[in-house]
């Protein structure tokens, strides 16, 4: 079947973290843009002739809302051909040709006992989408837990909406490792956790797997993914629990 494309239109972007944007597209014409949280979209940038340097994934970071409205978080890849592109070309009111949704990393049918979602930079998309999304549902995890990794604290995405989620949430954590930050003390406050180093040592941390049967998300570069998978596989944990969405 042939591939169909659709067209959206930048409506606004703002910096959220140094070099990481918030993008809102619209969807053009009448439609609502459905989709199901964790699922990604692909441009077809005008930066090349192959396709394959032309289209460019990202992971919806909304959450479904009935509108035709979606959002992006997308970080700057220096001398990148999308991201600079995305970054020192485009302007408000723009147009760009998109496919999607696409995509299997979305949360099961049955609600599950436990979440754990593990990310790296604008890896955290995905989740955004997915927590936003079970906010709006009946029935809730009776545990999620965030494992966000990034260099500093000034790179820390969406910390307001983490406030905000645990209000909402029965038991949700966030715990994040901060590679690059040496200096500041960290303050840990409600619910949200601060260390120092990679993603890796806090999921391997017997207390915070004190968890039942929990259900693994993993998405964002492929170092990541892939020493996570092998760590969690090696703690005992059954592959059928562990998802995976790789960046590149
Ligand atoms: C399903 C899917 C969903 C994605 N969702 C997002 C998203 O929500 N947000 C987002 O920012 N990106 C996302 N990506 C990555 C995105 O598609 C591009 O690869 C990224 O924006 C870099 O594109 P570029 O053209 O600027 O760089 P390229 O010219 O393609 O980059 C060249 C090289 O740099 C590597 N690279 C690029 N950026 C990074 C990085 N930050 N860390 C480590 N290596 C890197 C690439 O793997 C490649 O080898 C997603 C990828 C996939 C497959």
């Amino acid at each position: 079947m042939p591939t169909k494309w659709n067209e959206c239109e930048l409506v606004s972007f703002k910096e959220i973290a140094p070099q990481t944007r918030l993008f809102t597209f619209k969807l053009l014409g009448d439609d609502v843009f459905s989709f199901k949280a964790g699922q990604f979209i692909t441009f077809d940038l005008p930066v090349h002739e192959k396709r394959l340097y032309r289209w460019k994934s990202y992971s919806l970071a909304n959450a479904p809302d009935n509108t035709n409205h979606f959002e992006l978080c997308i970080v700057k890849n220096e001398g990148g051909l999308g991201t600079t592109y995305l970054f020192d070309q485009i302007i408000i009111g723009d147009k760009l040709k998109f496919k999607g949704p696409e995509g299997s990393f979305i949360l099961p049918e049955k609600n599950p006992e436990t979440l754990c979602f593990i990310c790296t930079g604008t890896g955290i998309a995905p989740f955004r989408s997915m927590l936003w999304d079970i906010c709006q549902n009946p029935v809730k995890p009776a545990t999620i837990r965030v494992i966000f990794g990034t260099r500093k604290m000034e790179n820390v995405l969406f910390l307001d909406e983490w406030r905000e989620l645990i209000e909402l949430l029965p038991d949700f954590q966030v715990h994040i490792a901060l590679s690059r930050d040496e200096k500041l003390p960290l303050i840990n406050e409600k619910n949200i956790f601060y260390y120092r180093g990679y993603v890796h040592q806090i999921y391997q941390h017997q207390k915070l797997f004190d968890m039942k049967e929990p259900t693994f998300y993993l998405c964002g570069w492929r170092n990541m993914i892939d020493e996570a998978q092998k760590n969690l596989l090696n703690l005992g944990f059954p592959s059928s629990h562990i998802q995976t969405e790789l960046y590149g």
